[in-house]
């Protein structure tokens, strides 16, 4: 028997690990101190939950995957963990799946893995649970490949909270129940929490029929893959790498485009500046992600750069 490949293990974890960071962020809301802190400003906070999860998932991964690069938004992570909080169990359902040809011969140290252990903290801290994703993306040679997006909120049609959205390049995706949004309208998803003039501006030239405003990158994009907005819009330095390389892999495992204002992929290499600085735009599949990028003032995508 050949060894599985390193690609569909790192899945695998992720996905396991993903839900159990889920389970955190339920029990530190279930115990009510949330411990916020601001971090760089008033638009930027972290709670017990954010710090407590990312932990899980570092530590969980970097054991496993000594020679993957894990970088978390939350900074460096205490390895010594507590064992409740170290998975170890590889998802045996991913496992199924045959790896894509062209990540048969990855070598665990080409991998680098984005982690936003609570997307979503305002809305959080708000009470909008729904809103809230972990995410852990997965890039090689600088492309975002593979994604794992938990939503801990969400509610299955039999009680249960949580689910698993995935998706890998060349495999496709899981979790969700794909749906194309209306047709002869131009529903827009953006931002709630960290709007500004030129966010708006952005918005505005896309002529949209209607705006959806939700928090977090990953919920944003869950709104692409459900059907329910056409268009992903960001004009803002505001998102960071770890937001967008799980929500990325899996819209475009699923045949849809994420790329900053001017239509450009981000890279995902480890050296790279985690801002966004150019921002977010995607789109569903079938939808031109050229047409929609040419719609962007140059104006805009200038005073980006600057
Ligand atoms: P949003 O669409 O506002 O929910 O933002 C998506 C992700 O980007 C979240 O993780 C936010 O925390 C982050 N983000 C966006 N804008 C900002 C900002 N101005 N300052 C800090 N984080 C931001
Ligand atoms: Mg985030
Ligand atoms: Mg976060």
């Amino acid at each position: 028997m050949t060894a599985t490949p390193q690609m569909m293990r790192i899945m695998a974890l992720s996905i396991n690990t993903a839900a159990r960071a889920g389970t955190i962020i339920r029990d530190v809301m279930q115990r009510g101190n949330l411990g916020i802190v601001e971090k760089e400003g008033k638009d930027d906070l972290q709670t017990e939950a954010d710090r407590s999860a990312q932990q899980c998932i570092i530590a969980s991964l970097s054991r496993k995957f000594p020679n993957v690069r894990v970088i978390g938004e939350e900074g460096d992570s205490n390895l010594d963990v507590k064992a409740e909080w170290l998975v170890t169990e590889e998802n045996n359902d991913f496992l199924t799946n045959c790896c894509p040809q062209e990540w048969l011969e990855v070598k665990e140290e080409e991998f680098v893995v984005w982690v936003d252990p609570l997307d979503g903290t305002s809305e959080y801290t708000q009470g909008l649970l729904e809103h809230v994703t972990v995410l852990i993306g997965v890039a090689v040679k600088g492309r975002a490949v593979g994604g794992v997006i938990y939503q801990p909120y969400y509610k299955q049609s039999n009680g249960d909270l949580g689910r698993t959205i995935w998706g890998l390049i060349g495999l496709g995706t899981g979790g969700f129940e794909p749906k194309t949004p209306p047709k002869g309208q131009m529903i827009v998803t953006t931002t709630r929490s960290h709007s500004t003039p030129l966010v708006q501006q952005a918005l505005d030239a896309l002529s949209p029929t209607e705006v959806i405003k939700v928090g977090g990158a990953g919920y944003k994009v869950i709104q692409l893959l459900e059907g329910k907005a056409h268009a992903y819009i960001f004009a803002s330095p505001g998102c960071k790498r770890w937001d967008t390389c799980a929500p990325e892999a899996v819209l475009e495992a699923y045949g849809g485009t994420l790329t900053d204002l001017a239509g450009v992929h981000y890279s995902y290499s480890s050296d790279v500046e985690y801002k966004n600085r150019m921002g977010v735009l995607a789109t569903i599949p079938g939808l031109s992600h050229a047409d929609l990028a040419a719609k962007v003032p140059y104006k805009i995508i200038e005073t980006l750069k600057s």
